[in-house]
């Protein structure tokens, strides 16, 4: 056998491999689109149900001794009014219900991902805490 006809398969096979990957490309790329796009959606819809919480490690958070829980405020660096809390603050206005609601020091910020204003908790407390009237 020459080396014309042994070399030929390999040519053969070769070709035939560069066709299909030729015609493979686009199918495989339009595969992982619609994977990558479907991650997205599911991130997104995930992220939409949460709740835009003001995290305490915020700087402006943080600047205000803000806390979640207004049990956990350092009370050697800030004095505490007995009771006071998010949802008896006078800058609070979430429902009685929610657990979580807009507190005019911090609402005009948007939360980077849900692109929601931040809320704060109703249990929370920051230094800007004032007696709600009425
Ligand atoms: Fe909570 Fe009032 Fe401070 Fe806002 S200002 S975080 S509602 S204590």
């Amino acid at each position: 056998m020459s080396d014309d006809t042994k070399k030929t398969p390999n040519r053969r096979r070769f070709i035939k491999l560069s066709v299909m990957g030729i015609a493979l490309a686009p199918m495989t790329n339009l595969l992982f689109n619609q994977n990558a796009h479907a991650f997205r959606a599911r991130s997104v819809s995930s992220v939409a149900v949460k709740i835009p919480r003001l995290p305490e490690n915020d700087r402006q958070a943080m600047a205000l001794g803000y806390k979640e829980d207004a049990a956990l405020v350092d009370t050697d660096k800030y004095k505490v009014a007995d009771g006071a809390n998010c949802r008896n603050c006078q800058l609070y206005s979430g429902s009685d219900e929610d657990q979580w609601g807009p507190c005019a020091i911090f609402s005009y910020r948007i939360h980077p991902l849900l692109n929601q204003n931040f809320v704060v908790n109703a249990k929370g407390w920051c230094r800007s805490w004032a007696m709600k009237a009425g």
